[in-house]
């Protein structure tokens, strides 16, 4: 295992550099946190932007309009444009950090062809409709229901937590396709063109006033067969491979940007046991980013790291500590102290860390019975 970075990888970084201090100076502002479509624009021009100068899909294939480079090289472009503070994907999460790996992995060419240019140069928005009412943490016992007509599923049921689905042209879509099945054996997993009839989307407000979130209504919407990834009823396997994204790859520019905010904590810290406090967070963060780096390794010699498992977990629970520690540092200047106002939000936003792609439970759930060989829960 070697932790460092090659000399070509530094030569890109460097490039890279320069060229994000360039495109920074001119950026226009970012739009108002609920003009979606000021905030779809922003986000795909800017990928836009990171397509046409060789820096979009650095680990897809060329093919698909990728670069096939090295996952250090992704590490280094994570670490610079989250050290220049520098649009994050945005709206192009779902597209880019799973649903596009997903259809890399289990899609069919035409699939590919169809989607993975689009997502990279910012021209197709994903969402994701996974989890139900009744079906979160036991995602398996979903119930949206999809019967075969002729070329086409035709889909009843309700998502909800949909994130970013206001803006949605493609959604991650799971349906339960044999319902006499054991629960993980009927499942299977479509993708949702937005613009079918039968959809209807409604807007979740959130603690923080925010409208990221919609729940889906599907009303005998007609999918077409074709828009299938991976056979009939085996879709428990291909979500296992997207919460393998989503859980993995999908946190490591936040762990950077976490590291970011220990720095801007710091000066305002002045009570020893609290500065303490926060050297146990940098160090845990640090240790999370070591394990990246080691399970980027890994992967890259093709070896499959158990450290994935662990990676969600950990800074999640993490950035939460942080959170919380920086409202008790900062007390009620937190509120007014100019620099240090997104603390709050901050805050508020760390609690849905450790529910977002499966709680910390579940995760435990996951480590105990995958990674140390516990006896799996009864009832799942
Ligand atoms: C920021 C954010 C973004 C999200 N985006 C999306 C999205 O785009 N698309 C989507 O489909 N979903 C999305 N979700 C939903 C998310 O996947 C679910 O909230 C999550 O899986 C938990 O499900 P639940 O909310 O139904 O909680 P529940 O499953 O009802 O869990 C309630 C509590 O019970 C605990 N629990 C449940 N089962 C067990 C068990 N077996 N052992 C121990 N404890 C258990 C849980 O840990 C939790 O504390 C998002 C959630 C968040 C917070």
């Amino acid at each position: 295992m070697d932790l460092r970075y090659s000399d070509e990888d530094e030569a890109f970084r460097a490039e890279l550099r320069a060229w994000l201090a360039a495109e920074l100076a001119v950026l226009a502002p970012q739009p108002v946190r609920d003009d979606w479509d000021a905030r779809r624009r922003w986000d795909t021009d800017w990928q836009r932007r990171l397509f046409d100068a060789g820096y979009a899909g650095l680990s897809w294939p060329k093919e698909y309009g990728g670069q096939d480079a090295s996952p250090s090289r992704q590490l280094v472009f994570l670490e610079e444009t989250t050290r220049a503070r520098a649009p994050y994907v945005g709206v192009n999460f779902v597209g880019l950090l799973h649903a596009g790996p997903t259809i890399v992995a289990e899609g069919t060419d035409e699939q590919k062809a169809a989607h993975l240019p689009k997502i990279l140069r910012g021209e197709e928005v994903w969402c994701q409709g996974f989890s139900e009412p009744e079906a979160g943490s036991d995602l398996a016992s979903l119930r949206t229901r999809a019967v075969r007509d002729g070329d086409h599923y035709v889909v009843t049921g309700q998502k909800i937590w949909c994130s970013f689905g206001q803006v949605g042209d493609f959604g991650e879509l799971l349906v339960r396709t044999d319902p006499d099945a054991p629960k993980h054996q009927g499942i299977t997993w479509l993708i949702l063109p937005m613009d079918l009839g039968g959809i209807e989307v409604r807007p979740l407000k959130t603690v923080l006033g925010s409208s990221e979130f919609v729940e889906l209504f599907l009303d005998e919407v007609r999918v077409p067969v074709e828009c299938r990834v991976g056979e009939e009823n085996d879709g428990w396997r291909v979500t296992n491979v997207t919460l393998s994204f989503e859980r993995g790859t999908a946190f490591v520019s936040e762990l950077v940007d976490a590291t970011r905010l220990v720095e801007d904590l710091a000066p305002y810290v002045s009570d020893p046991a609290q500065r303490r406090e926060l050297g146990h967070v940098a160090a845990e963060l640090d240790a999370v980013w070591a394990l990246t780096k080691r399970n980027v390794t890994q992967a890259s010699r093709g070896v499959s790291g158990r450290g994935a498992f662990m990676i969600k977990l950990a800074y999640s629970e993490a950035r939460q500590k942080l959170g919380e520690l920086s409202l008790r540092a900062l007390g009620r200047d937190a509120l007014v102290v100019d620099g240090v106002g997104e603390f709050v939000e901050e805050r508020l936003r760390t609690l849905a860390l450790t529910i977002a792609a499966g709680t910390s439970q579940i995760q435990r759930n996951i480590l105990g019975e995958r990674v140390l060989g516990l006896p799996k829960e009864s009832s799942r």
